[in-house]
């Protein structure tokens, strides 16, 4: 915070489990630091998409790729 907080659309990427999903969220960025402010309602969707994630009820999502893990500490 510490900026105005503009209400802009940004790419939220949701991990839950071993599975990712990129969304577009409503947000509050401080246009300052960047730091971004959902309200509730999107904040519990994240959270509802988080745990489908877990689940493995991905039926709804389209599959866009892959995701790899790098296997070393970048330094
Ligand atoms: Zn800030």
């Amino acid at each position: 915070m510490g900026g105005d907080v503009v209400e802009k659309k940004v790419e939220k990427i949701v991990k839950g489990g071993n599975d990712v999903a990129i969304l577009r969220v409503k947000a509050g960025v401080c246009e300052k630091c960047g730091e971004r402010i959902y309200t509730k309602d999107v904040h519990k969707k994240i959270e509802d998409i988080r745990s489908e994630l877990k689940q493995k009820a991905t039926e709804m999502y389209k599959p866009i790729g892959r995701t790899y893990a790098y296997e070393s500490v970048i330094t």
